[in-house]
């Protein structure tokens, strides 16, 4: 069976050059037809010489992959699902807006970490994408050229697939790859500590953490992966590294009604963020199929928001998209598992 050529770094793509015995400056080519033009097969890699493509053609293709569906919201959002070999199937989100275009990728098909407030968490890991399938969420699609920011924020955990995450991240950002600007991508965690600390000391794209409550106990309710990782060791961590004026830290924080919304949560949001250049973005709670959990109500989602910010942490309500197609992040995959 052939290999793909897309998903490899410059690096990896010089093995194979030297491995063929082509010339040194090839492996760079190769790569600006992956990642920076439209081409889907090694024949229209046109400055190559025809025996190099020849030579490339009898162990390699290209290996991008189309998306097999789109649904269009009517605000405009764009839900695109892959298909993952046997294992299943991942969707990524394009959100169109008036400056930007964000596209929110998946890293793994279905996840381990079962969140009580997410349905791809109910589907247990299936599998972990390869640096090749993340990009190609971002490459296969029509309006590749269009897109402004990304976030890793489908389905998976992405440092539970760190070294493919990483991977991607430097085709995303490199000179040699699709030389998108690392302040534009940001990559969201639950706090897995340890890979946490790999990235924060290796890319130097955007984090934001799922905090959703300040409270020990509650989190270890609503995510089970505070039974390993504190929030305490989370806060610590991010702490420990000087993330300058360009680099953000987030916090994510789904508002739910009576459980993490009171006035106590605003005074210990406050107490455990101090020191910490961030922002904490509130997202609305899409309920998903039983589930206790109630999203907070308009009024009080303001009222929290406002607490926040007369704390001096500077809080945003992320607007809700492409509801009528499941798109929102947390009910990517939905129909498959209800
Ligand atoms: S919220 Fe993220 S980490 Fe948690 S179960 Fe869902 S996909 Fe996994």
């Amino acid at each position: 069976m052939k290999q793909k050529l897309f998903g490899l770094t410059l690096k990896q793509l010089q093995e194979i050059t030297i491995n063929l015995n082509l010339p040194k400056f090839t492996a760079k080519q190769i790569a600006d037809w992956l990642y920076k033009k439209d081409i889907t097969s090694i024949a229209e890699m046109s400055n190559l010489s025809k025996k190099a493509r020849q030579q490339l053609d009898e162990k390699y293709i290209v290996g991008l992959q189309a998306p097999s569906t789109v649904q269009t919201s009517s605000d405009g959002t764009k839900k695109y699902l892959f298909d993952i070999g046997d294992t299943g199937a991942v969707e990524s989100a394009y959100i169109p807006e008036d400056k930007r275009n964000t596209l929110c990728v998946s890293s793994q098909v279905g996840c381990k970490m079962r969140c009580l407030f997410c349905m791809t968490g109910r589907q247990g890991l299936k599998s972990s994408l390869s640096a090749g399938e993340i990009v190609n969420q971002i490459r296969s699609l029509p309006e590749w050229h269009d897109i402004t920011n990304i976030v890793y924020m489908g389905m998976g955990e992405p440092f539970d697939n760190l070294e493919a995450v990483m991977q991607s991240l430097e085709i995303l950002t490199a000179d040699w790859g699709m030389g998108i600007s690392k302040r534009k991508i940001t990559v969201s965690t639950i706090g897995i500590v340890p890979a946490m600390k790999h990235f924060l000391e290796n890319s130097e794209c955007h984090l934001a953490v799922s905090l959703h409550t300040p409270f020990e106990s509650e989190r270890k309710m609503l995510m089970p992966v505070s039974h390993v990782h504190t929030i305490a060791d989370i806060i610590k961590e991010i702490k420990l590294h000087d993330l300058g004026r360009q680099r953000r830290v987030s916090f994510e924080y789904i508002v739910f009604d009576g459980l993490n919304d009171t006035k106590k949560h605003v005074n210990e949001l406050a107490r455990i963020l101090n020191g910490i250049n961030c922002r904490i973005n509130l997202i609305r709670f899409h309920s998903i199929p039983k589930t206790p959990l109630v999203g907070t109500n308009e009024k009080k989602l303001m009222q929290f928001k406002e607490a926040l910010n007369a704390k001096g942490i500077t809080t945003t309500i992320r607007a809700s998209r492409g509801q009528d197609i499941d798109a929102a992040c947390g009910l990517l995959s939905t129909k498959q598992t209800s």
